[in-house]
């Protein structure tokens, strides 16, 4: 489903290009700041998206984070936690994207250098560690979120910034209350339509 999303999206490569694609490469966010209470329509746009992604991991027993990377005007990535399904504690919703991107590349011969420089994060919660740490590395050139990561984040509990220093632009508070929501609701248990699994009935026991 997911190849099939983006290859829809790909597909749209040829559609002009709207005024409001300039919106998100106007200097809005400056670089190392976060810049709050100024979302464009484009970016907003993309962020819904991301947040329905967060609702799918929450309705799937996963720590609900979505994230779509965009690539001229394009979705050429869509995520979400994936952690409890795969047993692997790297699938945050970011790491997912950067794999699919990957394989676009391969797909589209692209150099996937250049495509990182051009790419978009949306993500509903603030990168952790991890998930900055290789966004700046991979240069990708914004990343707009939702609420702050209090546990993990990537600026919040270690900036990561200072030691990486990245071009990346980053700037966070879009329906801030609303992603940090979706978090209480999982790490509560108190999702209605998750079933009755172990992991839920471990943080009863904790909570
Ligand atoms: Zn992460």
């Amino acid at each position: 489903m997911l190849n099939k999303v983006i290859h829809s999206d790909i597909l749209q490569k040829k559609r002009k290009l709207d005024s409001s694609k300039e919106e998100s490469t106007s200097p809005t966010c400056i670089n190392g700041n976060i810049k709050t209470n100024y979302f464009s329509e484009y970016e907003q746009k993309y962020m819904e998206k991301a947040f329905e992604l967060a609702n799918e991991a929450l309705q799937s027993n996963e720590v609900p984070v979505g994230c779509i990377f965009v690539y001229e005007d394009n979705i050429i990535a869509i995520g979400r936690n994936m952690v409890n399904e795969t047993r692997n504690a790297t699938r945050h919703a970011e790491m997912c994207c950067i794999d699919q991107v990957n394989d676009f590349c391969k797909k589209e011969n692209l150099n996937f250098i250049a495509v990182f420089k051009e790419t978009f994060v949306y993500v509903t919660v603030e990168p952790c560690i991890m998930c900055a740490a290789a966004l700046y590395d991979l240069k990708v050139k914004s990343i707009i979120y939702g609420c702050k990561n209090d546990r993990f984040g990537g600026e919040t509990v270690f900036n990561v910034a200072d030691v990486l220093k990245p071009v990346t632009t980053r700037k966070g508070g879009y329906r801030a209350d609303d992603a940090m929501n979706l978090l209480k609701l999982f790490y509560q248990g108190v999702n209605p339509s998750a079933p009755s699994s172990k992991l839920k009935r471990k943080f009863k026991e904790t909570t």
